[in-house]
Parts: structure tokens; C-alpha cells; sequence
């Protein structure tokens, strides 16, 4: 199995608070990973680290045998290797759709315009938003947004997508069609880290669950472990309230 992220003895601290204590995990590829856990148990602040959206207090992050977190390392080649989705869609709310889905690979990846316009289209018809290219996304549903905002991270070609909450801010009826975005790249072998409430989704795409409580990750399983016969105390309490 390859490893594509490991995660070592991960800290992150907002002044006195630890949010994030002594976090260990790996995601390989291929893998789709779910991290499960209550509000404030330091989900977000996770994926924000391994993007660097926040700087980790201390701790290792190897991405294809080197830390990342190491001085010198280059920090904005590292981020386009990673697709990140999130809860509020963040579409450039001034592009329409297609353009939402080339800037970043002619500014970033330095391709051509056919070039970028052709990959794009290729996500766009996956994510089934083709035919809403010219729309601006104003005129978008919640989900539309959010499939174009999965199309837009597929586009920089990454190793790793990262969801964090992809379905929370939709309206109920909105919920499936992400969900079946995100099943299909699943099925289709891509590497996914995702933070959800779905707990049914989760448990039929996950290949691995990973429960976090208080900024620790408290147990991990495959889902017909962790959800059937968690070890731990805190995990059953969690999934009592959920399931
Ligand atoms: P989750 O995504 O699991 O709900 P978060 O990672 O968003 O949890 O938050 C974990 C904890 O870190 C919470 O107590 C939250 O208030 C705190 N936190 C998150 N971001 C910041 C920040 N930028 N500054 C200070 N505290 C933060
Ligand atoms: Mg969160």
C-alpha cells in the first residue's frame, strides 16, 4: 500500500486551547477516509492543517517522504497536489462556471487555455454541470454550486480530495446528488479524506473510519468495525447520538 499523507504527532494550539493533540493517522491511495466526531472536535482544524490553510504547532506531515512542515519546503507546489471542497462552496462568485474551473490550473499549473477548458469540461460532465458552463453561480442551486466547487478541485488533477462537510449548508433535497458525485469518485478509485455527518453514506464508501473527540483521534476501523463494535466508550456515546 502506498502512503500519500502521514500524519505524525500532529499539534495545532489557538493560543492556550489544543485543539489538535498528538494526531496520527495515514490516508493511502486509493483510500476513502471518513472522519467522523462531535462539533468542535477539531475536524476542520485537521484538514486545515494538512492543507495549510492553518500552520500545525508541531508535528510531522510527510507527503511523499518529506515533511512538508520542514523550513524551505515548497508549501504552494505542495497545496496544488491537494483538492479541497468546502462547506460553503467558495466559488468565485464573479466567474461563471467554467471559468471558476480553469483559473486556478492556468495560474497554478501554468496550462494553456484549451488545455484547462478541456479538463474542465471533462469534470464538469462527471459532476453532470456541463451543460451550466456559461451560468454565473448566483443562479445555482446549493448543490449545483457544490458539484461545480467538486468539478473545480478535480480539475488541478490532486492526489488527495479533501471534503470537509461538502453536504451541510445544502437544502435536504440536495443532499443525494452530492453524495452521488462523491460515491462515483470513490468507486472510481480516487483518494478522499472527508469530513461528514452522513453517517450512512460514510459507511458505505469509507473504506476507513476515523473517530475524533476533544482533538484525538479515539479509535479508527474500517466501518463495519467502527460502527458496529466500536471499542471505546466515547465512540459509543457518539454514535448513540448520531445513528
Ligand atoms: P470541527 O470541525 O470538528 O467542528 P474545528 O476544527 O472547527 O472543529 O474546531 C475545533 C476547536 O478549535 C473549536 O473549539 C474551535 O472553536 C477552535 N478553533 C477553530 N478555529 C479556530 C481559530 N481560527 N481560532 C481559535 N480557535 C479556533
Ligand atoms: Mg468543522
Amino acid at each position: 500500500m502506498t502512503v500519500v499523507i502521514d500524519i505524525n504527532h500532529l499539534n495545532k494550539k489557538f493560543g492556550d486551547h489544543e485543539v489538535l493533540k498528538d494526531v496520527n493517522f495515514q490516508v493511502n491511495k486509493g483510500e476513502v477516509v471518513t472522519l467522523i466526531g462531535s462539533s468542535g472536535s477539531g475536524k476542520s482544524t485537521l484538514l486545515r492543517c494538512i492543507n495549510l490553510l492553518e500552520t500545525p504547532t508541531a508535528g510531522e506531515i510527510i507527503y511523499n517522504g518529506e515533511n512538508i512542515l520542514n523550513d524551505g519546503h515548497q508549501i504552494e507546489k505542495y497545496r496544488t497536489h491537494l483538492g479541497m471542497v468546502f462547506q460553503q462552496f467558495n466559488l468565485f462568485n464573479n466567474l461563471d462556471v467554467l471559468n471558476n474551473c480553469i483559473v486556478g490550473q492556468m495560474k497554478v499549473l501554468k496550462r494553456s487555455k484549451e488545455e484547462a477548458e478541456q479538463n474542465a469540461m471533462k469534470y464538469l460532465e462527471l459532476v453532470g454541470m456541463s451543460a451550466y458552463k456559461n451560468a454565473k453561480p448566483k443562479h445555482l442551486s446549493g448543490g449545483q454550486k457544490q458539484r461545480v466547487a467538486i468539478a473545480r478541485a478535480l480539475a488541478m488533477d490532486p492526489d488527495v480530495m479533501l471534503f470537509d462537510e461538502p453536504t451541510s449548508a445544502l437544502d435536504p433535497e440536495m443532499v443525494g446528488e452530492v453524495l452521488k458525485v462523491m460515491r462515483h469518485l470513490a468507486d472510481q478509485g480516487n483518494t478522499m479524506l472527508i469530513v461528514t455527518h452522513e453517517m450512512e453514506f460514510a459507511k458505505e464508501v469509507s473504506d476507513r473510519i476515523v473517530f475524533m473527540d476533544k482533538g484525538v483521534i479515539v479509535e479508527e476501523g474500517p466501518p463495519e468495525q467502527l460502527l458496529v463494535n466500536p471499542k471505546h466508550d466515547r465512540t459509543k456515546e457518539f454514535l448513540k447520538r448520531t445513528l
